[in-house]
């Protein structure tokens, strides 16, 4: 069987987004502290894979700056020179919490293309799927602005190359990170051959995105699901939502690659979410959407690495995604799983059960695939 590929490299781990708490604010009176996009939980996931030996099962992809002409396929030419201007000075905002550090905008280039080299494997048939453990992170970038601590879009950037260089006429986006997939969803809303699914917490970030009635316009009327379950959701709510509207979803749509932009900030003690899932809850959404893949594109998923703020457990979160993604456990068991599945709140509740089943009602709006 083909290998797992893994785009991992130091540089990403330099991007520094300042010392903030996180929130654009003016005031004196909050003391410095660590961004919550903090390199270290990153680095502690790669860390755990080396560690726990998983590294050595996964095919190593280097990664490569993404070229200007790929960046130009989403952002504008005034907003990628606003990002190189601050980086090469002492950085600033390029938007609604976006910071860009001095040196920020070569390795956004370098992340967008860790996830093209992600793409380029998997399409290629060197590797089955792939993660791809970049940062900073792209989902929240619009066309023409940073936000929500990205810079590029990584997943839209590697769907728009994939389906122009690579033959993937028709491209999925799974994006389970806590926050809505807004950039995401705008580069796609009008278009046929995307389908975008965000599933997050309900009016978290950006507070006024992501409701359910935002469904795709155009020619792409369908193509864009939203589940906004509410806050407290746990792994009952998040498996039927992938049971019951992630899945059918795609297998109507029939991709020719599955992209998820895999946040791990829904986990149970994320500092900026507030769901309750577990690295168990990660691996079965994983498993599901896998035997998605196995049934529409000859199991092809690249995994762009999104949010994820909890120092203590996006290691755990992310092993067992990349230990499903290989078929492959490694030795290492989650030391907070059994204390956190003894907490209240994993059960499917009725207020999460009417969002899933309005959710549900959009699957059959999904444009369909052929065969
Ligand atoms: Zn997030």
């Amino acid at each position: 069987m083909l290998p797992t590929g893994l785009v991992a490299h130091e540089r990403y781990f330099w991007h520094d987004p300042g010392r903030g708490a996180g929130f654009s604010t003016s005031s004196i009176y909050v003391q410095p502290d660590r961004h919550p996009e903090d390199p270290d939980t990153k680095r502690r996931l790669l860390a755990l894979l080396e560690v726990s030996g998983q590294v050595d099962h996964l095919l190593r992809i280097p990664p490569r700056p993404a070229t200007m002409d790929e960046i130009l396929c989403f952002h504008t030419p005034r907003y990628i020179e606003h990002v190189r201007a601050l980086s090469a000075g002492v950085g600033g905002e390029a938007g609604d919490s976006a910071t860009v550090g001095h040196g920020s905008y070569e390795i956004a280039l370098l992340s967008a293309g860790g996830c093209l080299a992600a793409g380029e494997a998997v399409l290629s048939g060197r590797a089955r799927n792939a993660y791809a453990l970049v940062r900073p992170p792209g989902h929240h970038a619009e066309a023409d602005s940073g936000r929500g601590y990205c810079l590029f879009g990584n997943a839209v950037i590697l769907v728009k190359q994939a389906r122009q260089k690579h033959g993937a006429a028709r491209v999925a986006v799974v994006d389970w990170d806590v926050h809505h997939g807004n950039g995401t969803e705008s580069a796609f809303i009008d278009d046929p051959s995307v389908l975008t699914i965000s599933v997050h917490q309900d009016h978290n970030y950006p507070v006024d995105a992501g409701s359910l009635d935002v469904n795709g316009t155009g020619a792409g009327r369908g193509a864009n699901i939203n589940i906004p379950l509410p806050a407290g959701s746990g792994q009952g709510a998040y498996l039927a939502t992938f049971e019951r509207v992630v899945v059918p979803a795609l297998l109507r749509f029939r991709p020719d690659l599955i992209v998820i932009a895999s946040g791990l900030d829904a986990a149970i003690i994320d500092p900026i979410g507030r769901m309750l899932c577990t690295s168990e809850t990660y691996r079965l959404m994983t498993r599901l959407v896998m035997q998605a893949a196995d049934e529409v594109c000859g199991g092809r998923i690249v995994a762009t690495h999104e949010g994820g703020y909890s120092n203590a457990y996006v290691p755990f979160c992310g092993l067992a995604v990349i230990e499903e993604l290989s078929g492959r456990r490694s030795p290492v068991i989650d030391p907070y799983l059994a204390e956190f599945e003894m907490m209240a709140g994993h059960a499917l509740l009725p207020h999460q059960e009417a969002v899933i089943r309005a959710a549900a009602e959009l699957v059959a709006r999904v444009p369909p695939g052929a065969g």
